[in-house]
């Protein structure tokens, strides 16, 4: 029986344990993803001993992606990129760490827009320059857009980005203090939050959308609610929305496939099995 795990901490509220069970069924797959609680003292000697305790691999998430960074033998390019991993597994004996966050993001974007979108996106705005934030501008800058703007409370995380991924792409990034957003908000198609405002128990994320392009169109990562504020004023000015539950379901596509050798599909009634759990949890 082929085991896989999630390790972080906290790590109870995880929906990966619904999705991968949800394919496992799926398939017939007699194998098991289990929760798995390790405080970062401890994650050191986790990702070193989870085989000997029979996984193939796992996802990690946070706190722990910088440290599984460090502490993989192999990583993939676009780990290497972001400088964080969230899936692990063996090969040939050698522990390889990969990001898939980029993917997620990326595959549920061109699935809710259709190809083509980038056409009339000159511009996008990320607010946040977080963990998340590295994965999405790492996607972004991979696709034909002019310029990224990354907005952020702390201009100096958004400063790193720009230094840390210029040298990947000719796409133009520009650091924005959180008070100078409005310019960069009246020229970008695509604007993106990726920083945990809008997620329940914290406060939402107040942009005047008045200001944004008609055709813009509004993504917001945050889940906890399906539709944030965000997004629920973006419909209400008549903007395309793309929700956070996407990019969660097709960033777990590729570690599944790994661990349990069968490419999964992102299914309507994967997403209404997520829906659900998200809905009972209020
Ligand atoms: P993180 O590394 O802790 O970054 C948090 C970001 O939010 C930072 O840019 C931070 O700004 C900003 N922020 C927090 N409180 C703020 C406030 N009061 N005002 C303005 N900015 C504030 O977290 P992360 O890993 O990037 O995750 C961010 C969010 O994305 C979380 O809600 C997470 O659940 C969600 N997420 C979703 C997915 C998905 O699959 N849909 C995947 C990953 C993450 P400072 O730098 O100034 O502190």
């Amino acid at each position: 029986m082929t085991k896989a795990f999630i390790v972080g901490h906290p790590i109870k509220h995880s929906r990966s344990p619904l999705i991968h069970g949800f394919w496992l069924k799926t398939h017939g797959i007699a194998g098991s993803y289990e929760r798995i609680d390790v405080e970062s003292v401890n994650f050191g000697d986790f990702l070193k001993s989870f085989h000997e305790q029979g996984f193939a691999g796992g996802n990690v998430t946070i706190p722990h992606k910088e440290a599984a960074f460090s502490g993989v033998a192999r990583r993939t390019e676009r780990a290497e990129r972001l400088k964080a991993v969230n899936t692990v597994w063996i090969e040939n004996g050698v522990l390889w760490g990969d990001n898939t966050d980029v993917l997620g993001f990326m595959t549920n974007l061109d699935l809710s827009l259709g190809t083509g979108w980038e056409q009339h996106v000159d511009n996008a705005l990320i607010l946040g320059a977080g963990g998340a934030a590295r994965g999405i501008v790492a996607g972004l800058q991979d696709r034909s857009l002019k310029r990224i703007f990354i907005a952020n409370r702390t201009i100096a995380k958004a400063e790193d980005i720009v230094r840390d991924f210029q040298r990947y792409s000719a796409v133009e990034l520009v650091a924005l203090a959180w008070d100078d957003l409005d310019s960069a908000l009246g020229q970008s198609q695509l604007i993106v939050n990726t920083t945990s405002l809008g997620m329940a128990g914290q406060p939402p994320l107040n942009l005047d959308l008045a200001k944004a392009p008609g055709n813009a169109i509004v993504s917001d990562i945050v889940y906890v609610p399906l539709k944030t504020p965000l997004l629920a004023a973006a419909e209400a000015h008549g903007l395309r929305i793309v929700d956070g539950l996407g990019m969660l379901l097709h960033q777990a596509v590729p570690g599944f496939e790994r661990w349990f050798g069968v490419r999964p599909e992102v299914t309507p009634d994967l997403r209404a099995l997520i829906v659900a759990d998200l809905e009972s949890s209020k």
